[in-house]
């Protein structure tokens, strides 16, 4: 199996993964990013970004990432393709093997994982998986034109998802379990006025019904009260928006992390428990989650790296 010494290694590679790469290469310190399993993170699913500076027509959340991901190919940072599957940081350099099995030897780390979107937990959203269920409507909208589907959730992705897929579906139901929506005040005012969405307040999912795929969706309304009623919806889309779980599971019992799972690092630094490893984005950020914050952490990342790697 190979082996290879770095000086820094950056695992992950949505805004805070290349960021990291821009500053780490163009201080001379070659890194390498593994990509992982979803090259680019969370926002090569999304559509238009409005809100990262420098973009005042907005950008397609792919486009975007691939600028970054050419900015740290253009100051030499290389890219794996690859995700890594294992790490040891009981003694530095730190060993991280990858799904192959090859192993890297790195001076330092700055994890930049991201987060994964969660589901509901239930047995049918496992059995419908691919036919009806999806976390990402621009990914599998297009299969639900003049459609009737349904998103879970109410906070800004929740939003942002039915009214991208009210241009492509017949009606879309945003169930939401509280009788308010926790997004933004502009989000909501642009849900209200799509005539073809239409909000199921205080309501839960309890099941998924249908032959070869999604045919409808049970649903309590004022579950666990007097009012509690229990009622079918017809759909044939099924899209979870309820936040996001990090990916941080092969850090476990390495890294402190919170019960949630997100990494914890000394504020105002990205240093985390262990001397050498950094974090960066929404892996170690349970509050603010956007691009340009995870761009940002990842630029202080590259700068704690190279100020530890000055240092020893
Ligand atoms: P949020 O955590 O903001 O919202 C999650 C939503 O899912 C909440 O409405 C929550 O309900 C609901 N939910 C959670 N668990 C369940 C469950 N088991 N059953 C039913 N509903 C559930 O996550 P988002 O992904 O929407 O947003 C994350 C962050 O990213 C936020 O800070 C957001 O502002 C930001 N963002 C910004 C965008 C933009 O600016 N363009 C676009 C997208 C996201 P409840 O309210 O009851 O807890």
């Amino acid at each position: 199996m190979e082996k290879n010494t770095v000086k820094v290694l950056i695992i992950g590679s949505g805004p805070a993964g290349y960021t990291a790469g821009i500053y780490a290469s163009r201080a001379n310190l070659n890194p390498v990013i593994y990509e992982g399993n979803q090259p680019g993170g969370q926002l090569t699913q999304t559509t238009e970004i409005e809100n990262f500076p420098g973009y005042p027509e907005g950008i397609q959340g792919p486009e975007m990432m691939d600028q970054l991901r050419q900015q740290a190919l253009r100051f030499g940072a290389r890219i794996e393709s690859k995700t890594i599957a294992r790490v040891d940081f009981s003694s530095r350099p730190f060993l991280c093997v990858d799904e192959d099995g090859n192993e890297v030897l790195a001076e330092t780390v700055i994890v930049s994982t991201g987060a994964s979107a969660r589901y509901l937990g239930l047995s049918d959203e496992e059995k419908y998986r691919g036919l009806g269920v999806s976390a990402c409507a621009t990914c599998d909208g297009f299969f639900y034109r003049k459609k009737n589907v349904a998103v879970v959730g109410g906070g800004d992705t929740a939003c942002e998802e039915a009214l991208y897929l009210s241009t492509l579906a017949k009606k879309v139901y945003l169930i939401v379990r509280k009788d308010y929506l926790r997004a933004s005040e502009v989000m909501q005012k642009r849900v209200r006025e799509k005539e073809n969405i239409e909000i199921l307040f205080n309501c839960n999912t309890v099941g998924l019904f249908g032959e070869d795929g999604v045919e409808g969706a049970k649903i309590v309304e004022h579950k666990g009260t007097e009012r509690e009623q229990i009622f079918d919806i017809s759909i044939d889309g099924f899209f979870l928006a309820i936040g996001h779980k990090p990916n941080t599971d092969i850090f476990r019992g390495q890294l402190d992390m919170d019960a949630e799972g997100y990494l914890i690092t000394a504020a105002p630094t990205t240093r985390t428990n262990v001397e050498g490893v950094f974090a960066a984005g929404d892996c170690a950020d349970p509050i603010y989650r956007q691009a340009v914050s995870a761009a940002g952490t990842g630029c202080r990342a590259a700068l704690d790296a190279e100020r530890f790697l000055m240092e020893h």
